[in-house]
């Protein structure tokens, strides 16, 4: 699996930086957001590093699929209400103007009774 040393979630992955697991497969990685903007906000990552959601190719086209998937299982499992009264965001900030701080990429899963910081 290809990481990069310098990358922090690719340090999380690794458990060289500590992190609040939400779930793990072989090729998935989810933690809870340290600065959380929704009463639920957890990241889910890719196990190889790709910096940005533009990197990926049609390769990745089933590891995005799973991911989103998964998406709103985990957010379930984590309290999200279900169904269209309640709900979850999934956004993926991409580069600077998609707001992007951290560059492996990521989904955001926020969920939760509003208001939302975000
Ligand atoms: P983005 O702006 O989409 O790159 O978001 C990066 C996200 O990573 C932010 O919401 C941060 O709060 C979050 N973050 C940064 N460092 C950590 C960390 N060590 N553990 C968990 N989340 C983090
Ligand atoms: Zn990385």
């Amino acid at each position: 699996m290809s990481q990069d040393p310098d990358c922090l979630f690719c340090k999380i992955i690794q458990g060289k930086i500590p992190s609040k697991k939400v779930y793990e497969d072989e090729e998935i990685f989810a933690f809870h957001d340290i600065h959380p903007a929704a009463p639920i906000h957890f990241l889910m990552i890719p196990k190889k590093h790709v910096p940005m959601l533009s990197d990926m190719t049609i390769v990745d086209q089933q590891l995005l699929g799973k991911m989103m998937l998964l998406a709103p299982k985990l957010a379930l499992e984590l309290g999200a209400r279900p169904g269209g009264s309640g709900g979850f965001r999934v956004s993926v900030n991409t580069g600077v103007d998609g707001g992007q701080e951290v560059y492996h990429v990521h989904l955001h899963v926020m969920a939760g009774p509003r208001p939302w910081q975000r």
